[in-house]
């Protein structure tokens, strides 16, 4: 991995390489890289209506900001894709774990995830982030989300970052696990040339040769978000301890080390029931667990002269 230059300071990166304080990005009614941390935190996947509504009221009421959730799924594998389930109070049926969805099938069946994502942000007043796999899935999404995530997997998927160059909602974009900050800046970049200046990073973990626990999916690079802040400090970074550890006992403290570190928030997933959830089981935090992160943060905030 390649360490960014004086060149690349110079050359590469004058738009993203700014001196200055945060120059904070509103998503709905809210908006991150402002003195108040932002707490993104939600379901890896909208299941249900109700399940999706019940977790909207808890993380709202725990102090959670934005509501994030999962409809297309960035699957390691084809199959068990979460759309495959029809949806709870529909007609329609499960399909077997091995059917393919077309393209067509896929965007069909997202639709009414988030119409019913869409309302339980509202029924709260939150805001709700979700990811596009694919670029036509940014037209079907757009009447209901107020952010776009670019997932760690699609940080290079030219066609997605052009097409979310053309909307005016703001864009959570990850940094893969194998890519240097570098080349993170360098997306910021090619966004920021564009005119789309909404932008905020979120540091997800880098990928190690091996790591002292075989679940760990990656390590949060607190050390990443220090190097942000200091190259790009006028750009808003949060941190996901939840994709990053994949480990759900080491979420709250790592929460905690990259508000310390100098995150202007977290993306946390939540699970009334972790250990049933669809997608992502192992990390996911249930209620409890959320609202004791949420007490931690909120004592450590004003150590680094912020607010929850
Ligand atoms: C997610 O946030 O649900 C997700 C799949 O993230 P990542 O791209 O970091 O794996
Ligand atoms: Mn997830």
């Amino acid at each position: 991995m390649k360490d960014i230059s004086e060149t690349d300071l110079q050359n590469n990166l004058p738009l993203s390489n700014v001196q200055g304080s945060k120059r904070p990005v509103i998503v709905g009614n809210t908006q991150v890289g402002g003195e108040t941390l932002t707490i993104m935190a939600g379901p890896c996947t909208v299941e249900s209506r109700e399940q999706v509504f019940a977790i909207a009221k808890a993380v709202k009421d725990a102090g959670a900001t934005i509501l994030r959730g999962g409809v297309f799924k960035p699957l390691t594998f084809p199959y068990g894709d979460p759309l495959l389930l029809a949806d709870a109070g529909s007609d329609g049926e499960d399909l077997p774990r091995t059917h393919i969805l077309s393209k067509k099938e896929v965007l069909e069946r997202a639709e009414s995830r988030f119409v019913y994502f869409a309302e339980a942000g509202k029924s709260v007043g939150l805001p709700i982030v979700s990811e596009p796999t694919f670029a036509d899935a940014i037209d079907l999404m757009e009447p209901y989300v107020d952010m776009y995530q670019v997932g760690y997997r699609s940080m290079f998927n030219m066609d997605l970052l052009y097409r979310l160059c053309h909307t005016s909602k703001p864009v959570l974009l990850k940094r893969h696990a194998g890519e240097s900050i570098r080349s993170l800046l360098g997306v910021v970049e090619h966004f920021y040339a564009r005119g789309k200046t909404n932008i905020v990073v979120c540091e997800r973990g880098v990928a190690v040769p091996h790591t002292h626990n075989t679940a760990s999916r990656a390590i949060l690079d607190i050390q990443a978000i220090v190097a942000l802040n200091e190259y790009a400090p006028t750009i808003p970074v949060i941190a996901d301890p939840s994709h990053s550890t994949f480990k759900r006992s080491y979420v709250c403290a790592m929460s905690r080390a990259a508000i310390a570190g100098g995150a202007d928030g977290l993306l946390i997933d939540v699970h009334p029931t972790p250990e049933v959830a669809w997608v992502d089981p192992l990390q996911a935090l249930n209620f409890e667990a959320f609202n004791t992160l949420m007490k931690d943060v909120r004592s450590i905030a004003p150590a680094v002269g912020r607010t929850l």
